[in-house]
């Protein structure tokens, strides 16, 4: 099923107020306040974030969930837990950094130039160009159209540059550490721009945005379609792309073996690049949470969640193996969530607690797969195909009142007062609220605050409480990029 996860594309509208040169907003740490926005916003911000330490850091993996609410960490830290016989230890990989010596955390603000609640462009090309944009846009401004993409920028100076996700690898998260487009969906140009802008490893969805033609006039290109031939092609010299699905790869919980782990695509493009004697620039999205959280469907935001966290530990046991076996402590990690999606919470007391997480568990499809399932049968059979979808899958029997609410939006009937929640996916995921006890306040994106944690060179840089487009200094100052 098609998540429902586009944003507002729309431009702000009014006159234009006058922005600072690109040279200003880098050298001061100042977003873009553009036309449009809300009155509280058009002060300058203080600065509280990255100081210079340039060119300390030769490498940069900056490990980004998509659409993560804090709920979605929460339980996915208590799942680890207790599968890992309930020790603090065993459980987030994530949280587990916080102790570490030269670990810094910081409180991150999410928000667009023209929405206090962004979308994945915005948040992505803050952190890619360094600028605080309107919602759709991947790093360019509606004055001075395109700005230079830290990709780009790290190829200037020499080092290679990787991106992978599980959702299409033209989505608006990998796009906007290098493409320059003002709206996110032209998905083809960013595709071409990718290509063109010599990103050395792609690996994600989205194979169909890559015409045949535009493939064939990058014959340089290793092209891989799925997990096996990603694998056979580990040791192939040159570019790297994988497309391992059409749209984006599938939910960690309904992926089949044709497609790769997101930890092990991210493992074989570090391996890979960082062969590379200039370093390199890598960033790794775990895509897929944010369509859970629109689609409030909690089974499909555990799985991938998790995945991600499997990918932290890979990715800093790298780190730590590279300290400890060759002596270099040369790599900056960021890890961190564009805005919170859907803000998901468990909140039933007692044992109705402790049941809908083993209820949880026990879920062995997303409940986009089961209602994708739906969707090609009848309409007429919907009743009794929800209720058999989810007793196989979930191991849960709906009682006809379930049924009949979890279907209400399909005859343009309301489910909640407040119309950001009502939709069938609202609408089944709270019927599941009642058997997983987690509830969500909407199908959209949060302005919550979120965390975002660094180390290795550079990361003392990063204060308690940052801007967005703060990071991109952060990595530019490290990398001593110009
Ligand atoms: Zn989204």
């Amino acid at each position: 099923m098609q998540p429902e996860h586009e944003q507002s594309t729309r431009r702000p509208r009014g006159r234009p107020e006058r922005h600072p040169s690109r040279r200003a907003v880098l050298g001061a740490g100042v977003g873009l306040l553009a036309a449009g926005g809300l009155a509280s916003a058009r002060s300058q911000p203080e600065r509280t974030g990255p100081k210079p330490s340039a060119g300390k850091a030769k490498n940069v993996i900056f490990l980004v969930v998509d659409g993560m609410s804090i709920g979605t960490f929460t339980i996915a830290d208590m799942v680890m837990r207790e599968r890992g016989g309930g020790s603090p230890e065993s459980g987030s990989h994530w949280a587990n950094l916080w102790s570490k010596p030269g670990v810094r955390r910081s409180m991150m603000s999410t928000r667009a130039a023209d929405s206090l609640v962004t979308d994945s462009a915005a948040g992505g090309s803050a952190w890619g160009c360094g600028r605080r944009l309107y919602n759709g846009s991947i790093c360019f401004d509606t004055n001075e159209g395109e700005l230079e993409p830290i990709l780009v920028s790290a190829k200037r100076a020499g080092k290679a540059t990787g991106l992978v996700s599980t959702a299409r690898i033209t989505h608006a998260t990998p796009a906007s550490f290098v493409a320059t487009v003002p709206r996110r969906s032209m998905e083809k140009i960013i595709a071409e721009q990718e290509l063109e802008r010599g990103v050395d490893v792609l690996l994600g969805g989205g194979a169909g945005n890559f015409s045949d033609d535009l493939l064939a006039g990058h014959p340089d290109l290793t092209i891989v379609r799925d997990a096996s031939s990603m694998r056979r092609a580990a040791g192939v010299e040159g570019r790297l792309l994988g497309l391992f699905t059409d749209d984006h790869m599938s939910y960690e919980l309904d992926r089949p073996d044709t497609e790769p782990h997101i930890r092990e695509m991210a493992m074989l493009a570090i391996e890979r690049l960082s062969k590379h004697e200039n370093g390199f620039v890598l960033q790794v999205e775990a895509g897929r949470v944010d369509h859970g959280g629109h689609a409030n469907d909690f089974p499909a935001i555990l799985h991938d969640q998790l995945a991600f966290e499997e990918t932290i530990e890979a990715v800093t046991n790298w780190v730590a193996d590279r300290k400890r076996e060759e002596g270099l402590d040369d790599t900056l990690v960021i890890i961190t969530t564009d805005h919170g999606n859907g803000g998901p919470q468990l909140t039933l007391y007692g044992d109705e607690a402790r049941r809908g997480l083993d209820t949880l568990l026990g879920t062995t499809h997303t409940l986009s797969w089961m209602l994708g399932q739906l969707r090609g049968r009848p309409r007429e059979d919907w009743a009794s195909g929800l209720r058999d979808l989810v007793r196989e899958h979930a191991g849960v029997t709906l009682s006809d009142e379930q049924v009949d609410w979890a279907l209400k939006p399909t005859r343009g009937e309301r489910v909640d007062p407040f119309r950001g929640a009502n939709s069938l996916v609202s609408a089944v995921g709270k019927v599941m609220a009642d058997h997983y006890g987690i509830a969500f306040v909407s199908k959209n994106h949060t302005a919550e605050h979120v965390e975002a944690t660094a180390f290795g060179p550079g990361s003392e840089s990063l204060t308690h409480r940052i801007e967005n487009y703060e990071l991109h200094a952060l990595m530019v100052n490290a990398l001593g990029l110009t």
